[in-house]
């Protein structure tokens, strides 16, 4: 079997992982557009039980990735400039992007894969150039601006939508000694700043508004020097002088990405490419690595025929992926409306309700977790 895979960032370069390393006979090949060393965004979340697929999908890699990760076990909402403390109870931690990737690409490359770095695909005729005009599957791993995608977009029945909010991914390097969520109100506007320390050297720090502040506060009209200067002046207690670094952080609205098929012919797609996962959940690299698993999964217990292997990766997968894209869902769909939040909660009531905006975390579960919270907000339990 040939696999020609389009984008060597964790979805791809995992897929190509896991097939070559269950069959070493297989022709494995990634391109992707940047150099080995450069990658866009700063530090992420690896965190959740998803990790625990990682390590049985391939312990070698899960090792190695969990080697370079920084732990966190708290993490605190401000609402209000009333911070509450939360103790994360979940598995994981942040590694830099760049160093997941350099981790994923030296074992890629070990196993025997071909990655070329620096080819930027234009279309899929343009495999041919690179020898791959004949594979058997072609993969879209090239996220959420993927060209296979926009190549087959009818016959995937894409949709695509943006959300109202602005955001922008900076880096700085001030240490935050626990990751944070700060929601603060300025001249009307309402921002937050999503952060948490990557490295012993760095952090990341997304900075989000809604649209309505986004205008009446004339971001709109601001240059992106401008706005970054604004977000280093709003979270200035937190960053305490220290710079928002940027890297080719454009400021965006998130593009909600959908496909009703998964694949079309010989070609598939992965993870962003086929659904994005909003940045909010801090799950997205999982999500996109746990499709790698399934569809490394489908082709190698196709026999062959490759037809048959992606529609089982789609059967067999959906209804994992839409259960976590769902979750992504109701979390965008709650920072859309984070000024009513912010205006109308205490930080108590503002803290229950991120905390339950999935749908996946019930009171049970905090009373057991968050006990003395539960009892501030009067969902002790004890009158139960
Ligand atoms: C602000 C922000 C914060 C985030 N934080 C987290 C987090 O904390 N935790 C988390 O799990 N997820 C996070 N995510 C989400 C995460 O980055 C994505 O879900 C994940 O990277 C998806 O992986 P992927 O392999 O599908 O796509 P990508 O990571 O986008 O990789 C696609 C690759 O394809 C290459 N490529 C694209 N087009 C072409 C082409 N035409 N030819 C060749 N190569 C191409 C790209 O260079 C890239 O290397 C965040 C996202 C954002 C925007």
């Amino acid at each position: 079997m040939k696999v020609a895979i389009i984008g060597g960032g964790p979805s791809g370069l995992y897929l190509a992982l896991l097939l070559k390393r269950r069959a070493p006979h297989w022709s494995v090949h990634v391109v992707e557009q940047n150099p080995p060393d450069a990658t866009f965004g700063f530090g992420v979340v690896l965190a959740d039980t998803g990790l625990l697929q990682l390590q049985d999908a391939d312990a070698d890699s899960y090792d190695a990735l969990c080697a370079a990760m920084r732990y966190n076990e708290r993490q605190i909402i401000v609402q209000r400039e009333q911070a509450i403390e939360v103790r994360l109870n979940v598995r994981g931690g942040a590694i830099p992007r760049l160093t997941m990737l350099q981790i994923l690409e030296d074992q890629v490359q070990r196993a025997g894969v071909d990655i070329r770095f620096c080819h930027r695909i234009e279309s899929i005729d343009d495999l041919a150039g690179l020898g791959l005009g004949d594979a058997d599957v072609v993969v879209g791993a090239d996220g959420v601006n993927s060209v296979l995608r926009r190549q087959y977009a009818d016959e995937l029945g894409t949709t695509q939508r943006a959300l109202t909010n602005h955001f922008a991914w900076y880096g700085t390097k001030k240490v935050f000694e626990s990751p944070a969520l700060v929601f603060r109100k300025r001249d009307g506007g309402h921002f937050v700043a999503h952060y948490y320390a990557y490295s012993d050297e760095m952090s990341t720090f997304v900075a989000e508004c809604d649209d309505a502040t986004w205008r009446r506060l004339g971001l709109d009209r601001m240059s992106d020097d401008e706005r970054h200067a604004l977000f280093e002046d709003i979270f200035e207690p937190e960053l305490a002088g220290r710079k928002l670094i940027s890297n080719k952080s454009l400021w965006r609205q998130f593009p909600v990405i959908r496909n009703a098929r998964w694949s079309h012919g010989r070609n598939v797609l992965i993870g962003d490419a086929l659904a994005s996962a909003h940045f909010s959940i801090g799950s997205g690299t999982r999500i996109a690595m746990t499709d790698s698993i399934a569809l490394s999964r489908a082709l190698l217990g196709c026999d062959g025929d490759v037809a048959a292997g992606l529609a089982a990766f789609e059967r067999d997968h959906a209804p994992q992926k839409h259960k976590l894209i769902a979750a992504s869902e109701q979390s965008y769909n709650w920072y859309e409306r984070m000024a009513e939040w912010m205006d109308g909660l205490t930080a108590e009531e503002f803290v229950y309700q991120f905390m339950t905006r999935t749908g996946r975390v019930d009171d049970e579960r905090l009373r057991a977790e968050f006990p003395e919270l539960m009892r501030r907000l009067g969902r002790g339990g004890e009158a139960a």
